[in-house]
């Protein structure tokens, strides 16, 4: 019986080790890592990794840093980077990271069916993977007429009214290209000096600032993304909660081109060394599971699918659906025409 039970279990063995042996290389694929370079740090974006690790078992190995120093680290370490991926915010800037080479074109049918494509470049250098609007806003209670186009922000009603970010932001940079896109650059430098004349201060602070600035009375009208509105109408401060609370918000151009949209999106590096896998991380931030959370960490809108969270609430609306990519081929342009305009 012994005899017989070890000579069976040997014949059964055998077989299975060399099965073993043959996957083994196969197993040394699978078993792969990937280094995303990020220039997002959101809490859920992190749980999106440990996600995609246990659905494929590839680490994913997580390097943060603002977008223009992780563009710069990555032409430093040139043909050696570790980098696969690199996540960053603003087509503007997306478009630089291209023009400095640091990418490849990615043929995925995937990708192409989910991303809009208006949303990602035209080479399949780099895809859109959420959405921001950069929206008017406006005190309530300010008795000021509404304005319903960025055009409007530049109409006398506002003389000493409005407040806007410096002009070297990549979003104000982003917003004036598309602009001289549809509009023509004549507009967009008329555009630049009316409002520039309808200053209330020098362009200071970021967009929450501006928001913070109107709320207080200090502005009556700005420009800024949804998602700093969406953090303060989420924020677990009342004050904050309190300032969204006076802010009255115009989705512009709604009978004309649309609203100005821009994307955060990631692109596959030049030498990535596990591009498979790098692939495959960018096709599964598509997925609907993944966009929900990815969109949702820093209140912006999915490219795949509605709006969930705050800003759903600020309802739907025409996007401007001009390629993101314009937002860099115009932006020497755009620095020229704000240059010219005295918006600094
Ligand atoms: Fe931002």
């Amino acid at each position: 019986m012994v005899e017989n039970h070890s000579h069976l279990s040997e014949a059964m063995i055998r077989p299975l080790i060399l099965a073993l042996l043959l996957l083994l290389p196969l197993a040394s694929i699978t078993a792969a890592e990937l280094n995303l370079y990020s220039a997002r740090h959101y809490d859920t974006d992190f749980s999106l990794y440990e996600h995609f690790t246990e659905e494929t078992g590839i680490k994913v190995n997580l390097i943060e840093g603002g977008s223009d120093a992780l563009i710069e680290r990555i032409l430093a370490e040139g043909e050696l980077s570790p980098a696969d991926i690199l996540i960053t915010v603003d087509a503007g800037r997306l478009w630089r990271a291209a023009e400095a080479g640091i990418f490849q074109p990615i043929d995925s049918v995937t990708l192409s069916a989910r991303v809009p494509e208006y949303l990602r470049d035209p080479n399949n250098l780099w895809f859109g993977l959420s959405k921001r609007a950069r929206i008017i806003v406006y005190r309530k209670g300010e008795g000021l007429r509404v304005p319903a186009r960025y055009e409007d922000l530049t109409d006398s009603d506002y003389r000493n009214r409005v407040c806007m970010r410096s002009s070297s932001n990549i979003y104000n940079l982003s917003l004036l290209a598309g602009m001289i896109e549809t509009a023509g650059a004549p507009a967009a430098q008329q555009w630049a000096e009316g409002v520039v004349q309808n200053f209330a201060r020098k362009p200071q602070g970021n967009d929450t600032a501006q928001l913070r600035a109107v709320a207080s009375g200090e502005c009556g009208l700005t420009v800024a993304n949804t998602y700093y509105l969406g953090r303060l109408m989420a924020s677990e401060d009342p004050s904050d909660r309190a300032v969204a609370a006076k802010l009255g918000i115009v989705f512009p151009d709604q009978d004309g081109r649309g609203t100005h949209i821009n994307i955060s999106g990631a692109g596959v590096t030049r030498y990535a060394p596990n591009r498979a896998a790098a692939i495959q991380f960018v096709e599964y931030l598509t997925s609907e599971f993944a966009q929900r959370l990815f969109a949702e960490g820093n209140n912006e809108y999915p490219v795949v699918g509605r709006a969930t969270g705050p800003i759903a609430e600020l309802g739907d609306f025409k996007e401007d659906q001009v390629n993101a990519a314009t937002y860099g081929k115009r932006q020497a342009q755009a620095v020229m025409i704000y240059d010219r305009a005295g918006w600094r």
